[in-house]
């Protein structure tokens, strides 16, 4: 069960990863918090009249669209999105938002999909979010009071027959050795790195944290995927533009370099050794 705030995360975030865990049989469901409502268009081509009007719906189609491209499920647990305070001070948050809404509310919803689906595996974000997203720092606080609370027959008695998971897993894609690595192989050729802002921006941002491959514990093998990850990126369509940062390098370049995604163990509940190429490693055969 892959947990993210808005639709569009579960496609730049551990994506390749959740199709190759469908591919391989795993039955994979994402759970959207939120229907990106405040979502700004982000494509040129899409920023057309009315598209606004009928943002919610448009967003849902574009869901279906990237969840079929992973090959995986995908539900929607009905929160409005917080959007993204700019400004200095930013402005208060809206009032009906997912941010907002009581903890104990959001994480009974969210226990009532993880006791009726039956994940032996969590995926969220850091405490961070990932980045200061109000909505993915709040995914992150309801994903682990979920992951305690689900097996709880104290807790939450209305929503569903217990059910412990057994591991969780914090996303940490866009980590800059990556970045670096695709750096490295422009230089090699002479050629101009089209991703050099991103990743200057990232060196001042590091300055003073460690990347965050210093937390991996968990590399996926998936670059086989990277193809249907695009596909459900380009399904985001007022999101994601696709002459962006996300289809600079090409995917060849992608899977010779960094064929993997990467994950931090958080929690588990069963034994297993560090480092790990497998969500599922530790986990007897009977549950995969
Ligand atoms: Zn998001």
């Amino acid at each position: 069960m892959a947990v993210h705030a808005h639709p569009d995360d579960e496609s730049s975030k551990g994506a390749a990863t959740t199709a190759r865990y469908a591919d391989e049989g795993h039955q994979v469901l994402v759970v959207t918090l939120t229907g990106g409502e405040r979502g700004s268009i982000l494509n040129p081509a899409m920023d057309t009249p009315g598209i606004l009007d009928r943002i919610v719906e448009v967003r849902r189609e574009e869901m279906a669209a990237a969840a079929r491209a992973l090959g995986v499920r995908q539900t929607w647990l009905g929160f409005v999105d917080s959007g993204l305070p700019e400004g200095d001070p930013p402005p208060p948050l809206p009032e009906d938002c997912f941010a907002l809404v009581p903890l104990e509310v959001s994480t009974e919803a969210l226990v009532r999909v993880v006791r009726e689906f039956r994940p032996h595996v969590i995926t969220t974000y850091d405490e961070n979010g990932g980045y200061p997203h109000p909505d993915h720092i709040r995914c992150h606080e309801v994903s682990m009071a979920a992951f305690e609370a689900a097996g709880d027959p104290q807790r939450f008695p209305d929503a569903g027959e217990p059910w412990t998971p057994l591991k969780l897993y914090y996303d940490h894609g866009f980590s800059m050795k990556r970045l670096e690595a695709f750096s490295a192989e422009y230089e090699r050729l002479g050629e101009p790195f089209p991703l050099q802002e991103w990743l200057d921006r990232m060196r001042e941002y590091s300055d003073n944290r460690a990347d965050k491959m210093v937390r991996v514990t968990t590399q996926i093998e998936c670059g086989k995927y990277f193809p249907q990850r695009d596909d459900a990126l380009r399904a985001h369509a007022t999101q994601i533009d696709p002459n962006g940062a996300f289809f600079a390098i090409p995917i060849e370049v992608q899977q010779r370099l960094w064929p993997t995604e990467e994950f931090e163990l958080a929690k588990t509940r069963v034994t297993t050794a560090l480092p790990e190429n497998d969500l599922f490693a530790g986990i007897e055969d009977e549950h995969r």
